[in-house]
């Protein structure tokens, strides 16, 4: 392995989702639902392989149909337009799509401001690329209510070098949605400093109650120089088909395009057209999918809450972040590694987010996409704790 990835081991999803299935333990680490998506979804995949439509090499950028599609909901949702030939590119997952635009836009040497914790592959994306990654740390804030951007830091993190920002709302692991007051602070350091931003979004569809999902590339200025990332696997629980896109002015899709044809060549076909299908679904369906989310994130939380951790109550995502010291711990990978025997539960270290492990070694993670009787299994279980 080379020096770039060799700091970067295994992902901890692999390692704690093996460490589930070796002990049986009930897995809310790795988020991943334990219910798939819409039957007719599914049914459309079925029809695109029996069709033979995308059974061969679909075009580079998407097929057509799925472009459009995203095209649409991001007109329908958000109110942005975008064309579907020039702007749109399907990508293997938003894994994908963070790689390919991470690989194509940076140069060696260039900063990447990102907000720390931060999901894993961006750190490595970032070293792949040659770029050094530049953290700003998210912090519970004094109420305890949810963990905040520090604006100040974020101005300051920005250097000559800085090539591009890297945002993520709603954010894993803490669960916070960044407000539009934030948001906008983001855009106007953005244009001031002559920024590109890099933004996923795979989780714009579980925002609960007050909490407002707000595209940055809404933001005034931020159309030109906003790459938007988004995911199918999140919003419509099929996080095995990893079908992913990157919404962005023509120039950066095709810069983004470039990196993506010699990463997959073009992303696997027949669950294009279905994706295609599930972009249409009414609104119905995304309110509903909120809806049962959010009972699920009440039910963990109380859950949490009641086995003694401190819980930082997620406005979006389907994780919820916890403080451990309460409970008289204060190692996060410590209490990790122990929880499956301890109370027969997988979770995930955030610190395994952070550069400054030491800001995230108290904070755990537990992800709530799973049934209601799980959920309530796994609650009973972590009381043994308390
Ligand atoms: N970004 C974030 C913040 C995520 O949580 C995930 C989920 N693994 C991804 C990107 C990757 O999404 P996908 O499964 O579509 O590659
Ligand atoms: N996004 C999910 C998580 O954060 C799954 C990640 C993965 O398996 N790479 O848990």
């Amino acid at each position: 392995l080379n020096r770039r990835l060799a700091e970067f081991g295994t992902t901890i999803f692999a390692e704690m989702s093996a460490l589930a299935a070796a002990t049986g333990a009930i897995n809310l680490g790795q988020g991943f639902p334990d219910t798939d998506g819409p039957e007719e979804v599914r049914e459309a995949a079925v029809r695109a392989l029996r069709d033979g439509r995308g059974n061969q090499y679909p075009p580079g950028p998407g097929v057509p149909e799925l472009r459009t599609a995203i095209a649409d909901h991001q007109r329908r949702r958000y109110g942005l337009s975008f064309d579907p030939d020039t702007e749109v590119l399907v990508t293997a997952g938003a894994t994908e799509a963070i790689a390919a635009t991470l690989l194509a836009l940076l140069e060696p040497g260039d900063e990447v401001v990102a907000l720390e914790p931060y999901y894993d592959s961006y750190a490595a994306c970032i070293a792949m690329a040659g770029a050094t990654r530049v953290p700003v740390t998210l912090r519970p804030d004094p109420e305890q209510a949810r963990f905040r951007l520090d604006l100040d830091e974020l101005r300051d993190a920005v250097t000559g070098r800085t090539r591009l920002l890297l945002i993520n709302t709603p954010h894993n692991p803490t669960g916070t949605v960044l407000t539009r007051e934030e948001l906008t602070a983001i855009a106007e350091l953005a244009v001031e400093r002559d920024l590109l931003v890099v933004t996923d979004e795979v989780y714009e569809h579980l925002v609960f109650d007050e909490a407002e999902h707000v595209p940055l590339a809404t933001l005034p200025g931020m159309r030109e120089r906003t790459v938007t990332i988004g995911s199918s696997g999140k919003t419509f629980s099929f996080t095995g088909w990893k079908v992913g896109w990157v919404t962005a002015a023509p120039g950066l899709v095709t810069a983004v395009r470039s990196a993506k044809q010699f990463l997959t060549y073009v992303s696997s076909g027949p669950f294009q057209y279905a994706v295609a299908e599930a972009l249409a679904l009414p609104d119905s369906y995304f309110a509903d999918f909120r809806a049962d989310m959010r009972v699920k994130r009440d039910l963990l939380a109380a859950g949490l809450a009641d086995a003694g951790f401190a819980v930082f109550r997620p406005a979006g995502t389907y994780f919820v972040t916890t403080d451990i010291r309460p409970l008289g711990e204060s190692d996060g990978f410590a209490f990790c590694r122990s929880l499956p025997e301890r109370a027969g539960v997988v979770a995930i270290p955030n610190a395994v987010f952070y550069d400054h492990r030491e800001e995230g070694a108290p904070f755990v993670r537990f992800a709530f996409c799973k049934r209601v009787s799980v959920l309530e299994e796994a609650a009973t279980r972590l009381k043994a704790l308390a």
